[in-house]
């Protein structure tokens, strides 16, 4: 079958991108050749940050304090000015709208048949349209299922895991519990045949239960996509990004690279070409060649801003704060605001600012250093910006290069990256049986170098 790199890490998924509610369809990026041949993806807020959800580890919530005195609603002007923009600057390319929150159903069901009308208005005939939103589910029911349907909406929902896990921090405004109400728009969602990701936060509540997480999603709730975000919550009342303290509610680095290690395990054995993990897609592609999948991992960034209910337009979700507000689309193009100097530099410092041990560390090319949000630990030469989760990002890269190589290998060849799992499975029924024969003093089969007594006791 030919299975060529596209069909493996351009399936319609959200991103990698780590806010909880963050949405952004991988194959959605708008070229703006216009301008600068800059892609860029906007992910608009119409309620700001308001939401029906108090999570506790949503540092969203604290944002609310940059509009004081706000009603925290698009209005009409900036959603007719929204959706024209970026469809002019999609050119003859197919366009995205994505929503995203706070909660973005707060706004309404006519809100989005207008977001609908706009669209018409101002597409261009033939040029194709993806509507996308990311939502925690709760208000969802049988009308906006149909419309989702209609309108063929990408739904990222967001779900921690089975009902404990998932009810550890994710919790109404009065601290009752939701997940009843998130499978419940599971349900609704298979019903109405919506195509739907999985956003899953890794925090110190689930991190110890990974394969359990990640069957819950598989086997229980059917998700074919799922996006895995680390929880690096910063310490502080802001909700800026700055300190360099944790809550406890964050995942811990090493807890989160054997978060990672043990699902690549349990998906390498059984899941490859089936179901679609954010990150080894990210990490597929990075070892064939091509550009990480994901923002966190590929070696620049920048190109996905935010646009908050007025029409502010910020650099990136993570950092909607007065250091890196770009302008207002009502008052300057947006195609000018996402090619301007200060968005290519927010960009590129993903790159530049990377500290040595980072340029000289062997996954480099897979990891990038992953988000600048979390570079904020020291590096053992004592410089500063290394990633929070490094240890972690360093375990997993190196636990999963040699399946990451093979399927590498397969693709080249315009081969099934699935056909790593019969690989693996025959070369470990053939160490099996050599470890059956091996007597106690031969050197080991598992090539270990260590005697067979000594390597398994
Ligand atoms: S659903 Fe939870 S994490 Fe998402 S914006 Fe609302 S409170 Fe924050
Ligand atoms: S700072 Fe860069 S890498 Fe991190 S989420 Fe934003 S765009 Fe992605
Ligand atoms: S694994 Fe650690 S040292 Fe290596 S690139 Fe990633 S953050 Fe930097």
């Amino acid at each position: 079958m030919d299975y060529p790199i596209s069909s493996v890490v351009q399936q319609p998924r959200i991103c990698g991108r780590e806010f909880i509610c963050a949405i952004s369809i991988k194959n959605s990026v708008v070229p703006v050749d216009s301008v600068a041949d800059t892609p860029f993806h906007i992910m608009a807020k119409p309620t700001g940050a308001v939401c029906n959800l108090g999570c506790q580890y949503c540092f969203f919530l604290k944002k609310e304090n940059l509009y004081p005195g706000s009603n925290f609603r698009m209005g009409d002007a900036v959603l007719e000015s929204y959706i024209r923009q970026v469809i002019e600057a999609c050119g003859e390319q197919s366009v995205t709208i994505a929503w995203q929150g706070g909660e973005p159903t707060l706004m309404g069901l006519d809100f989005f048949r207008k977001s609908i009308e706009y669209e018409r208005k101002h597409l261009k005939s033939g040029v194709a349209i993806q509507n996308t939103i990311q939502t925690n589910g709760v208000l969802l029911d049988e009308e906006w299922l149909r419309f989702f349907h209609e309108h063929q909406f990408l739904v990222g929902l967001s779900l921690d895991g089975p009902r404990e896990l998932h009810d550890a921090y994710r919790m109404d405004k009065t601290g009752r519990p939701v997940f009843d109400k998130v499978m419940r728009a599971v349900q609704v969602m298979h019903q109405h045949k919506v195509e739907f990701n999985i956003l899953a936060t890794v925090n110190a509540a689930n991190a110890d239960h990974s394969v359990e997480v990640y069957k819950f999603f598989r086997d229980e709730v059917g998700a074919r996509f799922i996006q895995f975000i680390p929880i690096v919550e910063r310490d502080n009342e802001t909700g800026f990004v700055e300190g360099n303290t944790v809550t406890e509610r964050s995942v811990g680095p090493e807890q989160y690279g054997r978060f990672l290690c043990a699902i690549f395990d349990e998906w390498i054995q059984k899941d490859v070409g089936r179901i679609f993990v954010n990150h080894f897609d990210a990490a597929l592609a990075s070892w064939a060649g091509a550009p990480s999948a994901i923002c966190t991992t590929a070696s620049t960034c920048g190109f996905a801003m935010v646009l908050e209910h007025n029409g502010d337009l910020y650099s990136c979700d993570h950092f909607v704060e007065p250091k890196h507000y770009l302008g207002n689309i009502m008052e300057q193009p947006l195609i000018e605001l996402a090619a301007s100097d200060k968005q290519h530099r927010f960009g590129l410092d993903k790159r530049d600012a990377l500290p040595r041990c980072c340029r000289e560390c062997v996954v480099l090319f897979a990891c990038n250093g992953e988000c600048p949000k979390n570079r904020f630990c020291e590096t053992p030469d004592g410089a500063t910006g290394l990633n929070y989760l490094c240890a972690g990002l360093k375990a997993f890269f190196t636990h999963i290069a040699r399946p990451m190589k093979l399927m590498a290998e397969l693709l080249k060849q315009r081969r099934a990256p699935a056909e790593v799992m019969q690989m693996l499975a025959v070369e470990d029924a053939r160490l099996k049986a050599k470890l059956a024969k091996a007597g106690r003093n031969d050197p080991c089969p598992c090539g270990s170098g260590l005697k067979f007594k000594r390597c398994h006791g």
